[in-house]
């Protein structure tokens, strides 16, 4: 499945895949959600520490697929230490670029490593894994 994407995306998103740096619990988590995407078998418990109105701190445990562990992990680089309301810009910007409704890289330019993803737009049976991060996420700051 990885093939369809481009070899530098690929790489990328199978480093992120990977990687541990994000993969871990939190000391002090304020908030603790959970995700599933049971079409493909992914789960995510992603840890937030969120204090007055800012992400200071975010990890994740699961399992899951390439391209669901790889989108969490860059979702994690990219909203830790960033505000509420930047994280859910983030979010709603990730998931128009999935849906297929921005496809400009200027416009999409803030996703920074989750632009590795913008070709998953093409491959329905992937678009769950991908954003079921950033759809968690949004859940987790709607309750804050
Ligand atoms: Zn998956």
């Amino acid at each position: 499945m990885l093939n369809e994407l481009d070899s530098i995306y690929t790489e990328l998103i199978a480093e992120h895949s990977r990687s541990t740096e994000n993969k871990h619990h939190l000391k002090l988590p304020t908030v603790v959600q959970k995700g599933r995407n049971p079409s493909c078998g992914d789960e995510i418990t992603l840890e937030l520490q969120v204090e007055e109105g800012k992400i200071k701190d975010a990890s994740f445990t699961g399992v899951g697929c390439a391209i669901s562990q790889a989108s969490t992990s860059i979702m994690i680089d990219l909203i830790k230490g960033e505000s509420v309301e930047k994280a859910q810009h983030l979010a709603d910007l990730f998931l128009k670029m999935i849906k297929g409704e921005i496809t400009e890289d200027d416009e999409l330019e803030e996703l920074d490593e989750a632009m590795a993803l913008k070709n998953i737009s093409h491959m329905p049976a992937r678009v769950k894994c991908a954003v079921l991060s950033w759809r968690t996420l949004l859940e987790t700051l709607k309750t804050k």
